[in-house]
């Protein structure tokens, strides 16, 4: 379904600004269009929004506010993406290009709800009924069914309906158990890999950069290698991707922190909420820590612990006000930081 022109105006009202200004500022940056021309030539700005994940494909409004467009006349198809995903509770929309969307969605996304049910799973959760293969010794192939842990050793099969296969599998599976001579084994459906759910989560923290401090952040140094790291094109400094489960009686609030970790390096804080939706688990509160925009911050995010349980940072934490929401540009530069304002 196409976009409301409402919609992508909004968009195109609240994030241009950032694009003005940081032209102003900064005439030199590279952007590319998927021609490879430099979208400089667009001479109106405040008509623009780029798609932030890929930071090429842009939608260009015309004088009427009648079409969006590329500059070629193309209507790029824009979609609307949830960070987080609905699955885990995500409420809050950013307006993304159709290619990044099919890109991310398939690849990343998904595994923030999966990873969450393995970590459920992990710590003893009745309530989840996770995915699970079903073999049985001296019987060909293997059915897919969904177990739930009862107890330490109590596991339930949850047999779906009218599935007869599943149910002669299963049927076979209590009379061999009973006789004692074969063996059944269930496999539990592997968690997602740790890169692919930090990537994700990094996509979320991204988004939230973005709607804090617009473009100056999605065309900064942290921004571009953000988005190359969510897409897989480098990796991360550090294993955990600067990725933490946070203290629940820690912190409560969704949002942009600041912190410094010495007299140099400030990290921002990206607290996202998390929540399976589907059984109504718990809120989790997952902690993207986002270097400034210095090498030394950089270097410094690999030097992180990795931590397995859940955190708290020692450091004072400050809110980041939302810089987009004021029309008040708080440039996402590090050390040598400026404000500046528009008319
Ligand atoms: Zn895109």
């Amino acid at each position: 379904m196409p976009l409301k022109k409402e919609y992508i105006e909004s968009h195109i009202q609240k994030y241009s600004p950032s694009l003005v200004s940081l032209g102003y500022l900064e005439p030199k940056y590279g952007w590319g269009t998927d021609d490879g021309k430099e979208i400089y030539r667009f001479k109106n700005f405040n008509k623009l929004y780029i798609c932030p994940l890929c930071a090429k494909r842009v939608v260009y409004r015309d004088e009427d506010f009648n079409s969006f467009t590329n500059e070629h006349g193309l209507i790029y198809e824009f979609t609307k993406d949830h960070y987080p995903p609905k699955s885990v509770g995500g409420s809050t929309t950013m307006m993304i290009c159709k290619q990044c969307n099919n890109d991310f969605g398939g690849s990343i996304d998904h595994s923030i709800e999966k990873y969450l049910y393995s970590k459920a799973l992990a710590n003893g959760s009745s309530i989840i009924e996770y995915p699970a293969t079903l073999t049985l010794e001296g019987l060909p192939g293997f059915v897919s069914i969904h177990t739930r842990l009862i107890s330490k050793n109590q596991i339930q099969f949850i047999v779906p309906k009218n599935n007869k296969r599943v149910i002669e599998f299963i049927a076979k599976a209590i009379e061999a158990n009973s006789s004692d001579n074969t063996t059944f084994t269930l496999r539990l459906k592997k968690p997602p890999e740790d890169a692919i759910f930090c990537r994700a989560i990094l996509k979320t923290a991204f988004m939230q950069c973005f709607s804090t401090w617009g473009y100056d952040f999605v065309f900064s140094p942290t921004g571009e290698r953000m988005r190359e790291i969510i897409a897989g094109q480098q990796n991360h400094p550090s294993k955990k991707y600067g990725i933490y489960f946070l203290d629940r009686n820690y912190i409560q609030d969704e949002g942009i922190y600041s912190f410094k970790v010495n007299k140099t390096v400030t990290f921002y804080l990206v607290v996202i909420k998390l929540k399976l939706i589907k059984y109504n688990i718990d809120h989790e509160f997952v902690g993207a820590i986002i270097p400034e925009n210095t090498e030394e911050a950089w270097r410094y995010i690999s030097k992180l612990p990795l931590i397995e349980q859940e955190v708290s940072i020692t450091t004072p934490l400050y809110k980041v006000p939302n810089y987009i929401d004021q029309m008040n540009y708080f440039a996402f530069k590090g050390e040598n930081r400026m404000y500046y304002h528009l008319d």
